[in-house]
């Protein structure tokens, strides 16, 4: 079980040169972006990380993240836990005209000044895990089989909401 905490920042270089590997917990509360997307969340985010410098000379992560959200059903809105978990393959750029360079296996982390901000990188990976949607089973859902096959609100259901800029255009069409 993991218990250390991971640093916000390292410094990447000197990690992949003595190919080194962390682990430790990050705090879901730190993650603000996170909290925009599906709600403020509670407990720690585990992830394992291996430093290292490829055959290519390429200074690389190899990652992995788990962690128990409570996401918003899409139906209710009520939270409903999900295991969240990800692998990912980091490549170190420091600008992003280098990121280009980087095949498309790996996924470039800009490192400024010798820092790597582990924060972002992290939270970058969760949110790319999410997953689209989440359902409740209809047993536990708030939201029931009946309300949304009756009448006109279950087309409004399964219609997807219209963009602002299709509003925009239907609003400038009556002028
Ligand atoms: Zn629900």
């Amino acid at each position: 079980m993991l218990t250390t905490r991971l640093p916000s920042r390292v410094e990447p270089y000197k990690l992949a040169a003595r190919a080194e590997h962390l682990e430790g917990l990050m705090a879901l509360d730190g993650f603000a972006r996170l909290t925009d997307e599906v709600g403020a969340q509670g407990g720690d985010c585990r992830v394992w990380l291996d430093f290292g410098i490829d055959a290519q000379g390429r200074r690389v992560i190899r990652g992995r993240l788990e962690a128990e959200l409570q996401l918003p059903c899409r139906r209710c809105l009520s939270p409903l836990a999900q295991h969240v978990e990800s692998e990912f393959l980091l490549g170190m750029v420091t600008s992003d005209a280098l990121a280009a360079e980087l095949p498309s296996t790996h996924e470039p982390v800009l490192v400024e000044n010798e820092q790597l901000n582990l924060l972002t990188v992290v939270e970058d990976e969760l949110i790319l895990s999410l997953p689209q949607v989440v359902y409740h089973d209809e047993a536990d859902c708030e939201v029931s089989r009946d309300q949304l096959t009756s009448g006109a609100d279950a087309e409004a259901a399964r219609e997807p909401a219209a963009s602002p800029f299709e509003v925009l255009k239907r609003l400038k069409g009556k002028h």
